[in-house]
């Protein structure tokens, strides 16, 4: 049995996959691999295409993006470099050349 993590209630190593359910045949307990797999990662920021972003990518906006008080708009296209993953509603940090220092959505841009 390689690939399959062990039962993580009695750590038997003869676990076994079944429609999808890990099962563990000590201690009878079953678990979905999706979770176990989920659950102690640290959040991921993925652009609008599913790629994971990291610090210091650089990155397009892929649509027009009104600047909250100001009638400048960030153009489709518009190259960002060097942006810097933050937590919260929006969680990219970078700079915009013409533009100065912004926050974006991580769904507003994708990999360059
Ligand atoms: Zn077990």
């Amino acid at each position: 049995m390689s690939g399959l993590p062990p039962c993580p209630k009695c750590n038997s190593a003869y676990t076994y996959e079944d429609g999808g359910l890990l099962v563990c045949p000590e201690c009878a307990h079953e678990w979905s691999r999706d979770a176990v797999e989920a659950a102690p990662e640290a959040r991921v920021w993925k652009d609008a295409h599913g790629n994971v972003l990291a610090d210091g990518d650089s990155v397009t906006v892929i649509k027009d993006l009104k600047i909250k008080g100001s009638s400048s708009v960030v153009k489709v296209g518009t190259k960002v470099k060097n942006i810097r993953l933050i937590e919260g509603d929006h969680d990219i940090d970078c700079k915009i050349e013409g533009f100065g220092p912004m926050q974006l959505k991580s769904e507003y841009i994708k990999k360059a």
